[in-house]
C-alpha cells in the first residue's frame, strides 16, 4: 500500500573517526525513503534548492520512490553538519542551515491525498497537522517523529498534533522530555495518554521498545562489529518499520511487533557505511536474512 513521507532532504557534512564527507545526500526523508522503498512504493514530500542536481536526485532513481511531491525552490538546500565522538556514542551538530527548508510548507500532489500510510517526519507540528488536513480520507496509520527543538519550543502545537496520530517514534531522551519523566516506562505511559495508540522508543545500539495494547516489546538492535556512521539510523528504523506495515496493509498488534524487527534491521544497515551508502546497495533478500537471524537471536524458552 502507498506510503507517504514528509520531511527533510538535505546535504550533510559528516565527520566520524573512520571517515569524513564534506557533502553527501542526507535528510530524514531520504534515509526513510531508501529504507521503506525496499518494502512498498513511497511518495516523498519535501523541498530542495536549485543546487540539488539530477546526479543528486539519482539516489532516488531506480526505486519505487515517487518524487512528484519533491518541491524545488530558489536557493540552497537544507545543510546539516555533524561530528561524532571517538566511540560514536555522541554527536555534536556543527551547523544547521535551514535554507529553503525554513519556508517549507508541504503541499500534497492530488494523487498523494489518498495514501493509506503516512509518516510525518520531524518538522513544525503545525505543518504536520496541515499535511493531515490535505488528506482526502483518514489514512490507516499516521506515524510521527519529532525532536527536542519542537518538544520544548512548540509544545502546545505538538500536543495538539499528537491527538491526531496513531504511532509516535522517538528516542529515549525525547520521550522523557515530552513526558517530564526520567523513567522510561513512566514516560511511555504518559506519552500514550497524549494520543498515540502505539509508541516506539528508540535507543540506538541498545535497541528499541514498542508500547502498544497494554504490552511492551523490547527489541534488540542487530549486533554489529563495524559501525561506521550512526547518521540516519533512527530515520532508517522508521523507514523499515513503516515500510513493512504498509507492505502488509495493516497495523495489527502482530504486524507492529514484526515491524520492530524490520526497523532494527534497516537501522543496522544504515550505520554500516558513511551517509546513505549502504542503503543504496542493500537488497531485500539481505534484509530478510538479517531479520530471520535477529528473530533467531531473540527466541528463547524457559
Ligand atoms: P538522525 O541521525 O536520525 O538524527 O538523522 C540525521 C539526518 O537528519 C541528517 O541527514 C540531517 O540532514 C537531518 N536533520 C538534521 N537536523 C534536522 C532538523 N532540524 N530537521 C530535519 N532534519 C534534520
Amino acid at each position: 500500500m502507498s506510503l507517504l513521507v514528509v520531511g527533510s532532504v538535505a546535504f550533510d557534512a559528516i565527520e566520524t573517526p573512520l571517515g569524513k564527507t564534506e557533502r553527501t545526500i542526507g535528510g530524514a526523508a531520504t534515509y526513510f525513503s531508501l529504507a521503506a522503498a525496499l518494502f512498498t512504493p513511497i511518495r516523498l514530500v519535501g523541498v530542495v534548492g536549485d543546487d540539488f542536481s539530477p546526479s543528486d536526485e539519482a539516489v532516488f532513481r531506480g526505486r519505487k520512490i515517487d518524487l512528484a511531491g519533491l518541491e524545488r525552490a530558489a536557493g540552497e538546500s537544507f545543510f546539516w553538519a555533524g561530528r561524532y565522538s571517538s566511540d560514536l556514542r555522541s554527536r555534536e551538530t556543527l551547523r544547521t542551515d535551514l535554507n529553503v527548508f525554513a519556508a517549507f510548507d508541504p503541499k500534497l500532489p492530488e494523487a498523494y491525498r489518498d495514501s493509506s500510510f503516512v509518516f510525518l517526519g520531524n518538522i513544525d507540528p503545525k505543518l504536520q497537522r496541515n499535511v493531515l488536513k490535505q488528506m482526502r480520507r483518514r489514512p490507516k496509520l499516521v506515524a510521527l517523529d519529532t525532536m527536542n527543538y519542537w518538544i520544548s519550543g512548540a509544545r502546545a502545537e505538538l500536543v495538539k498534533t499528537l491527538k491526531l496520530i496513531d504511532a509516535l517514534l522517538i528516542n529515549d531522551e525525547e520521550a522523557c522530555q515530552l513526558a517530564g519523566e526520567s523513567n522510561l516506562l513512566r514516560a511511555a505511559r504518559k506519552v500514550l495518554r497524549m494520543g498515540p495508540k502505539a509508541l516506539v522508543i528508540k535507543r540506538g545500539e541498545y535497541g528499541s521498545m514498542l508500547f502498544h495494547d497494554d504490552s511492551i516489546l523490547p527489541a534488540p538492535a542487530y549486533p554489529l562489529e563495524d559501525v561506521r556512521d550512526p547518521t540516519g539510523a533512527g530515520d532508517s528504523f522508521a523507514g523499515g518499520f513503516m515500510g513493512y506495515l504498509a507492505s502488509e496493509g495493516q497495523a495489527s498488534h502482530v504486524s507492529l511487533r514484526r515491524a520492530m524487527v524490520y526497523g532494527s534491521v534497516l537501522g543496522s544497515f544504515a550505520v554500516e557505511k558513511l551517509g546513505v551508502d549502504r542503503l543504496r546497495t542493500v537488497k531485500r533478500r539481505e534484509v530478510e536474512s538479517r531479520a530471520r537471524e535477529l528473530v533467531r537471536m531473540m527466541h528463547m524458552q524457559l
